[in-house]
């Protein structure tokens, strides 16, 4: 009996699937930030950007707008006016990806931003979904 019921379980391990998803999950790119009197650059934010497939301006607006803060552009370095953390900016990159970078159907970053009249649209290179962005 006891046989049977552990050949049962095996069977029920060996249906689960071995991974959830494709694997090509998104990374948010390290941020590597440092402050300078009040102010807190951003080292790599050019980099950053070009991860996320992204105008530096529109990421650099995101932020600016979120932390409530004036932001410019330095280069590939953002300036912030203010004290912030690392760990502030990467859950803001978090949110700025879940928007306006990744596709809800399938996960990938491999995304355009259209514009339709007032309307933002996310369309995914990878499934071809249409997706509209929240107005903020
Ligand atoms: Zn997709």
């Amino acid at each position: 009996m006891s046989g049977e019921y552990s050949k049962l379980l095996e069977r029920a391990y060996a249906d689960l699937p071995k991974t959830v998803g494709t694997g090509e999950r998104f990374e948010i790119p390290k941020v590597v930030g440092i402050r300078m009197g009040r102010r807190t650059i951003i080292q790599n934010f050019g980099d950053i950007s070009t991860r996320f497939n992204r105008d530096p301006h529109h990421l650099l607006k995101f932020l600016s707008r979120e932390m409530a803060t004036a932001a410019s552009l330095d280069g590939a370095r953002a300036i912030f006016q203010g004290r912030f953390d690392v760990g502030t900016v990467t859950r803001l990159l978090q949110i700025y990806a879940q928007r306006f970078v990744i596709c809800p159907i399938c996960n990938r970053p491999d995304t355009k931003v259209e514009k339709e009249g007032r309307y933002l649209f996310l369309r995914c290179e990878a499934c071809g979904a249409k997706s509209s962005i929240l107005p903020s």
